[in-house]
């Protein structure tokens, strides 16, 4: 602690110190007097001392209550020259016009105080008022009035009498303002408010012991007075005091807290209390007053709570918007987006667009939640400008959007459509990074529904079916809720598949150009389906990738082939296929347990490492960082990888920097054309030689026609597959002579 700092409790010490010496000294005698002025002038001097070391914002407040308390301490000195020297007790005298004095100055430092307060919590304002007209009450009946009333010689004298309490009420109705206003309190100004209560129980006190009782020097009363200097001065040499006046907390107090309800019903309830004082109902004059009161009381009590009501409706219409509304993009959320569909569906014909984001969680798993976050805002900008008049969008959740467009035929939401499109076509650029997001349409005609969740099932099922067709758009249709029906059923059948003992393997031979030899063969996955004959795994290895079946299936395909092929070297020797090439799926790559499935599958079959081959596709490795590290793994294990169909993807050649892959796997597509000419034909060339360059095996896949394999091997081509050297069978290779007899 920085001595400074601590101060104020020496002070406080001190003050302490001295007061409980103060009754130690003869009662009434020049030793008490001189202690009460150093008290009084000396804390006085504090103050400033308080505005030299914290250096406050508005130091004018503490100028006032420097000013006001050495106006006090003034009078404390007149009063005892009074008594002391000039041997006489005057009243009124100039000793009074300084004690009178002082309030106004104190009143205007709280004042300058409570300025910045009103302005951040108007409602202060009433309150004091509510609970300074109750207390004006109390003050009237019991203290101002026998004030007034008692006995004096002058008209001067009773204004006086009168202003002491006139003027501590004053201090009181400005201090409750101040205490009651929203994040006053610190350390500095809870000191203030006890010195200046102090200062008020010891003037009502007074009033209340001159008015019954004889009051004389050393009276426990002045403790309280000393006090009450005491703490002004600590208040103004805490460091705290350099933030009064400030409201420290954010939290504005918009209602009506605990504490400033009970005090704001003590205080209305003051008046009708005040009637059950005994004589107070049958003295006309405090009666009428009271009455008054309870008028201006009950007026402002209703005027504040008109306010409250007003607030308590702004709030809930807030709350209501709030709840309409998307917090990160400002946009309307899922039910907003559901009240606006029901009138218009009501009015006919609407479309609806239904947007998903792809790559959208690439994004937040590699660059984190803030980047996607700004990502999304940029991408509801871009909505909103491709949404125009036409239409109103909505953010449902993550990354997904709404368009409805009201009274719009299909042509207007074909036209939001290909905005959209062109729009997120530009890469968007975020945290340095430029990123090209992509997005998958499902548009749905309102015609002749009426139910909200119907049309956005229906959005729904077309989006998904734009992302598997991999179309910016697609429209629904009935018929493909009969395909996702379809999925639906083919997703609970693969589960028994396994078990069931549906699944089979089929080899389709490699072999090498121009000699046709069978080098390896590549297994596929056959599924005979009790009712519905053989379903091609084009149809069920997604389904399987996406109910989760691929992974069992995957390893049992695994096993499988490593079996087989172990077996088939052991029987047929070099008339056997060499290698086996078995297809792993995304999800299979991504799921921990991949090495170690291969690991047992060829330790238990006993075939080399080296003789097996994983196909993977684009999409496949670009799904996660681990499957990289996935196949990275494989690759030290000794297992070949090959990349399957490639061409096709959109960042081929990024996966040959990335991926430790022996083989490329040409796509058919590009094979189809090797005889016709054209850029496919030119791919295909292109691609061996970039095989080549890299020291990697190129297979074309789907080879038909003789003229193919020739033009294939005239290209640089040595290995290929396709129906024209063999379809997948159990059975792909020729047994010599003697084994088949056998
Ligand atoms: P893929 O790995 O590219 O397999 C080649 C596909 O092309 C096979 O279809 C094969 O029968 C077919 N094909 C081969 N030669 C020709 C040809 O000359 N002409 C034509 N038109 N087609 C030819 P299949 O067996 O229906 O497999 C389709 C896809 O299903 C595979 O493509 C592969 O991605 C996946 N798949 C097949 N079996 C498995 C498996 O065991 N596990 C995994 N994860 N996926 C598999
Ligand atoms: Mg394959
Ligand atoms: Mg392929």
């Amino acid at each position: 602690m920085k001595w400074e700092r601590s101060w104020w409790w020496l002070v406080l010490a001190a003050g302490v110190a001295v007061i409980g010496g103060y009754f130690l000294l003869p009662g009434g005698g020049l030793a008490q007097a001189v202690t009460y002025n150093v008290v009084g002038f000396g804390c006085g001097a504090l103050i400033l001392v308080g505005v030299r070391l914290h250096r406050p914002a508005r130091p004018a407040v503490w100028y006032c209550f420097a000013a006001g308390q050495l106006m006090s301490a003034a009078g404390d000195l007149i009063w005892d020259i009074y008594v002391y020297v000039l041997h006489q007790e005057p009243f009124p005298s100039i000793a009074d016009v300084f004690y009178l004095g002082c309030y106004p100055l104190l009143a205007a430092g709280f004042l300058l105080m409570a300025r910045e307060l009103r302005d951040r919590d108007p409602r202060a304002v009433l309150d004091a008022a509510i609970v300074a007209t109750g207390f004006s009450l109390v003050f009237w009946v019991f203290v101002l009035h026998p004030a007034a009333a008692a006995q004096a010689d002058t008209t001067l004298e009773r204004i006086i009498n009168t202003a002491y309490p006139a003027t501590d009420a004053m201090l009181l109705a400005i201090l409750t303002g101040l205490f009651i206003a929203a994040g006053t309190r610190n350390a500095s100004t809870r000191m203030l408010g006890v010195a200046a209560l102090a200062l008020l129980v010891a003037d009502i006190g007074y009033s209340v012991l001159t008015d019954y009782l004889t009051y004389t020097e050393g009276n426990p009363l002045d403790a309280v007075w000393m006090l009450s200097y005491v703490l002004w001065a600590c208040a103004a040499l805490h460091p705290s005091m350099a933030k009064s006046g400030k409201a420290t907390s954010r939290v504005h107090r918009t209602g009506l807290g605990g504490g400033r309800q009970v005090l704001l019903t003590a205080s209305s309830l003051l008046a009708p209390a005040i009637l059950f004082a005994p004589g107070v109902a049958t003295r006309r004059g405090d009666w009428m007053v009271v009455a008054a009161g309870a008028v201006v009381l009950f007026l402002l009590v209703s005027y504040r709570m008109s306010g409250f009501v007003k607030q308590v409706q702004k709030q809930a219409d807030r709350l209501a918007d709030l709840s309409l509304r998307d917090e990160l993009t400002g946009m309307g959320n899922r039910r907003q987006f559901q009240a606006a569909l029901v009138p218009a569906l009501a009015d006919g014909r609407s479309c609806v667009a239904l947007l998903d984001l792809t790559g959208f969680k690439k994004v937040n798993d590699q660059f984190g939640h803030h980047v996607g976050d700004q990502l999304l805002v940029e991408v509801a900008a871009r909505l909103t400008a491709a949404a125009g008049a036409t239409a109103t969008v909505a953010r449902l959740g993550g990354d997904e959007f709404a368009f409805l467009i009201p009274g719009g035929t299909p042509e207007v939401a074909l036209g939001v459509a290909e905005r959209v499109v062109q729009l997120l076509a530009q890469p968007i650029q975020v945290a340095g990074q430029d990123l090209v997001i992509g997005a998958n349409i499902g548009l749905v005609d309102t015609e002749r529904l009426t139910d909200p969740l119907e049309v956005l099932r229906r959005a729904d099922v077309a989006m998904y079916a734009a992302k598997g067709l991999g179309e910016p758009h697609t429209w629904y249709l009935p018929e493909l809720d009969r395909r996702a029906g379809e999925e639906a059923r083919i997703s609970a059948d693969l589960r028994t598949a396994l078990e069931a003992g549906q699944l089979h393997l089929v080899y389709q031979p490699i072999v090498e150009l121009p000699t046709g030899r069978t080098v390896g063969v590549e297994a596929l996955v056959r599924w005979r389906h009790p009712e519905r004959g053989m379903v091609s795994p084009a149809e069920f290895i997604p389904v399987a990738e996406s109910n989760g079946t691929i992974v069992e299936m995957g390893a049992w395909i695994l096993r499988e082939a490593c079996h087989q092929t172990a077996r088939w070297r052991a029987e047929h020797g070099a008339a056997a296929p060499q290698r086996v090439s078995v297809n792993v799926s995304a999800r299979q790559l991504t799921r921990p347990g991949l090495v170690e499935t291969v690991a047992s599958a060829l330790a238990d079959s006993g075939l080399p490492a080296s003789c097996l081959t994983v196909e993977v596709t684009e999409t496949a490795v670009f799904e996660s960082e681990r499957a990289l590290e996935m196949l990275h793994r494989l690759h030290e294990m000794g297992v070949r990888i090959a990349l399957d169909d490639f061409g096709t993807g959109h960042s081929s050649l990024t996966l040959l920097q990335t991926v430790p892959a022996h083989a490329l796997k040409v796509d058919k597509s590009f094979v189809d054309e090797v005889t016709s000419g054209g850029r496919r034909a030119v791919i295909a060339a292109t691609l061996i030689q970039v095989a080549e360059a890299l020291d990697m095996n190129a297979v074309a896949e789907g080879v038909e026609t003789a003229e193919q394999a020739a033009e294939l091997y005239r290209l640089g081509y040595r290995l290929a597959q396709g129906y024209h050297f063999g379809r997948p069978t159990e059975q792909p290779f020729a047994l010599g002579q003697a084994q088949a007899a056998a």
